[in-house]
């Protein structure tokens, strides 16, 4: 605990004093971000740092392996879909991007089953991503899991387009999707595009 403690002292010496006005006007305004990011939980892959973002510039939801589950209105507990309604129908972003990574444990789980601690909702969730297991034609083991990640990113936007409100959106042009992959040992953005990726200049 004293490790974040710690942060949050130099968070309120340092960051707060240089913040302070842009907080006090999301608090007094609300916030309104023009961008959601659906990311992973992963540690190393904070969307707010990768896009060197500021407070109340996006909205976030994280899960294992930066997931969208398909649209299933029904009594259970959805928090992803939760997050996705509030941030296109209530926020009304105007970007939606899903944000994989290299190395993702989540994708890994699902193409190489989840650890065995893990089996109460991990390899459930992580099932979600199967149909992107069909993208790894590659020998390398490692080149076969970056083209399953990419892969997962385009099965996160296809299921987004499930949701009829987002459908309807980008249909208006009034929400455009993206999906990136951003790779941890060399810290390069990938935009993942139908047939391939490409780094972001
Ligand atoms: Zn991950």
């Amino acid at each position: 605990m004293d490790a974040l403690l710690e942060g949050y002292r130099r968070f309120r010496a340092t960051t707060w004093p240089a913040e302070r006005a842009r907080y006090e006007a999301l608090a007094r305004w609300g916030q309104s971000p023009e961008t959601m990011v659906i990311a992973c939980s992963d540690s190393r892959v904070d969307p707010q740092t990768v896009f060197n973002a500021v407070p109340g510039e996006i909205f976030v939801l994280r899960n294992i392996a930066a997931l969208v589950p398909p649209y299933e209105p029904d009594a259970h507990y959805h928090g992803a879909s939760a997050a996705i309604e509030f941030g296109v129908r209530v926020l009304k972003v105007r970007k939606l991007v899903v944000l994989g990574h290299g190395q993702c444990g989540g994708v890994r789980a699902m193409a190489l089953g989840a650890p065995p601690e893990a089996r109460d909702f991990v390899a459930q969730w992580v099932d979600l991503a199967r149909p992107a297991r069909g993208a790894a034609a590659s020998a390398d083991k490692d080149a076969r899991l970056a083209a399953v990640e990419a892969e997962v990113v385009r099965l996160s936007l296809a299921n987004l387009i499930t949701f009829p409100w987002v459908k309807e959106a980008v249909e208006a042009g009034r929400l455009k999707l993206y999906g990136f992959r951003f790779d941890i040992h060399t810290g390069v953005l990938l935009e993942v595009q139908p047939g391939g990726e490409r780094p972001v200049e």
